[in-house]
């Protein structure tokens, strides 16, 4: 298994076998990219380009995809999925990224939710194309995934929403046809408390016998503007990994605004001696000692 940070913050965490930048968040913020930290990308996901573009937002019979709608989990603004102007300026922004760093991390590279989109453009090609309209919107989503593949010479991550059953029709995803463009899978599994692993390691167990390439999963230590009182608790993260770690997933990231809190959390790791004692009949060694490697890190 392989260990990352994934940080809002352009700055490396000592203890990890690498580190992933948010360049470009859902907020649609860009900064420049780091030499040695990944890119993450958000691609539809995008709040500055929603602002400034209110006719790109992704439209559907239950409204749009403004983060509003509480009809959808829409937790920022997502564009329509076909806009070609969006599309080809992520291109360009995605290859020049990818050339200031090892490589990228992509997510919202998909329609917002189900329904979606049925603007007058998407209408057209769908009809134009054929196809069924689930069929039309993989077509879509796994042809610009292709024209990215060929602009980004370095490692390329997809990352996917923490579904693995009905991807395709919410998303227009299909898991097979992205691997062949995937050095590997991130699937994204945030939450605010992780009080019953349960759900998380049956979900590691899901995309791992889903996906055709190298899994990895994100979790969430502590978020932009988080109060400290309603984050994981590190006791809790430390079990999820270690039963996330046994399903067979060969790599977990740790989200957090700043690198300091990736580091308070390191410390509160190795603070959790007898947790850690407890876990080893949990079947996962190999967390257990990458956790006591920050024994050394942390002093
Ligand atoms: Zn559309």
């Amino acid at each position: 298994m392989k260990f990352g940070t994934y940080l809002f913050e352009a700055k490396k965490v000592p203890g990890f076998d690498f580190d992933l930048f948010r360049v470009k968040p859902e907020v649609g913020r860009r900064l420049p990219p780091i030499a040695d930290m990944y890119s993450n990308i958000a691609i539809f996901g995008d709040n500055v380009t929603a602002r400034n573009h209110p006719d790109w937002i992704s439209q559907s019979p239950l409204g749009p995809a403004w983060r509003t709608n509480d009809n959808f989990n829409v937790r920022w603004d997502i564009l329509c999925a076909t806009q070609p102007e969006h599309r080809a300026e992520q291109l360009d922004y995605i290859e020049d990224v990818s050339k200031h760093s090892p490589g990228i991390w992509l997510n919202s590279i998909h329609f917002a939710d189900h329904g979606h989109c049925t603007c007058a453009r998407c209408n057209e090609l769908w009809k134009k194309s054929g196809l069924s309209w689930f069929e039309w919107r993989r077509k879509e989503v796994t042809n610009y995934i292709a024209q990215i593949r060929e602009r980004v010479k370095n490692e390329l991550v997809i990352g996917l929403l923490p579904d693995p059953v009905n991807s395709y029709e919410r998303f227009g995803i299909n898991f097979d046809d992205l691997a062949p463009y995937a050095d590997a899978f991130n699937v994204v599994m945030f939450s605010k408390n992780y009080a019953t692993p349960w759900y998380w390691e049956m979900l590691c167990r899901a995309f791992k016998k889903l996906l055709k390439k190298p899994v990895y999963v994100s979790f969430y230590v502590f978020g932009p503007g988080d109060n400290p009182a309603e984050v994981p608790a590190p006791s809790e993260l430390v079990t999820l990994s270690v039963r996330a770690g046994r399903t067979g997933i060969d790599g977990i990231l740790y989200l957090a605004d700043k690198a300091s809190q990736i580091w308070d959390f390191q410390k509160a790791v190795v603070d959790r001696v007898e947790l850690r004692q407890k876990l080893k009949t949990y079947g996962c060694q190999e967390v257990l000692d990458f956790f006591a490697s920050w024994e050394k890190v942390v002093e």
